[in-house]
């Protein structure tokens, strides 16, 4: 089929559930990665043909479905570095692009070599790219889901980082390997699950339908459950410089402030992200 022809039919079926110049971007995107045409050439060579289009068109029924361009690809990038992403992790956001930015800048506070643990690790976006961009680290990453731990490993090979990666559930310390009673961390860094049942209605069908609840939601009696339990964790497992980094929902600001306040964290700071939310807090343990 003729590529402007393809894209003509991008826009007949897509158009109803998105914006035309979204239509246009998902299309080159897909274009791009599968078969290196750029948006240029098609304007030098209007009659371009693609040989094999079915890729294409059974993306087409899948973004008809609303599924994340991310998934479709299989791949996304953070902070500069491919990641696969499945249905079974998080796509990766750009304000947690700004938390990772925070704790690689935070380093400096560390000149020997130092431990970073990510709990939660879903894809391993955190835990790969604080090892990327912090050769002294030893990095560890914990999750729940072996299906995410699956695609977190693939991950720390496609970037040639080293990261231990470990099956627990954080919030049961029956289910801990050994290590994670014996070492001590010099940064503690987590992206639980926030989002509050009540938060539903505002969240967008793309996320709701296709991202993992698991990694999403947590009970409108308990948002903090994971980062109670984070932070007992981190009372307990950091070094005395040590440092502690959440991203957090933005509505809870106050209630991490108390959370941190309480558990003696000091020099506790509250960071908005790029949409001026309330979107990531640090407490040091000393
Ligand atoms: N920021 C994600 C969202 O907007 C939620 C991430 C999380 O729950 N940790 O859907």
């Amino acid at each position: 089929m003729k590529v402007k022809e393809l894209q003509h039919t991008f826009h007949q079926e897509l158009d109803v559930h998105y914006d035309k110049e979204e239509v246009d971007s998902f299309f080159f995107m897909l274009l791009s990665y599968w078969y290196h045409i750029e948006r240029i050439k098609l304007a030098l060579e209007p009659n371009l043909i693609l040989e094999d289009d079915s890729k294409m068109f059974k993306a087409l029924d899948r973004l008809k479905k609303q599924q994340p361009i991310q998934y479709i690809l299989g791949e996304t990038e953070f902070f500069g570095l491919p990641f696969k992403v499945t249905e079974f992790t998080l796509i990766p956001r750009p304000e947690t692009e700004e938390l990772v930015e925070w704790i690689v800048n935070h380093q400096g506070e560390f000149n020997k070599k130092m431990r970073i643990i990510d709990i939660g690790t879903g894809s391993g976006c955190i835990a790969i790219s604080l090892a990327k961009n912090i050769p002294n680290a030893e990095v560890f990453g914990l999750d729940v889901s072996a299906d995410a731990l699956k695609i977190a490993r693939q991950n720390a090979d496609l970037n040639k980082v080293n990261v231990h990666f470990m099956e627990a559930n954080i919030l049961d310390s029956t289910t801990w390997p050994d290590v994670l009673f014996q070492m001590e961390f010099d940064v503690i860094v987590s992206n639980p699950p926030y989002v509050r049942e009540l938060e539903k209605s505002l969240m967008k069908a793309n996320v709701l339908d296709h991202e993992p609840h698991l990694a999403l939601f947590v009970k409108d009696e308990d948002p903090l459950v994971f980062y109670k339990a984070i932070t007992q964790f981190a009372t307990k497992k950091l070094t005395d410089k040590g440092a502690l980094f959440f991203e957090i929902n933005e509505y809870l600001g106050n209630e991490m402030i108390h959370l941190l306040t309480e558990n003696k964290f000091k020099n506790i700071l509250l960071k908005q992200d790029m949409f001026k939310k309330d979107r990531m807090i640090k407490g040091e343990k000393n």
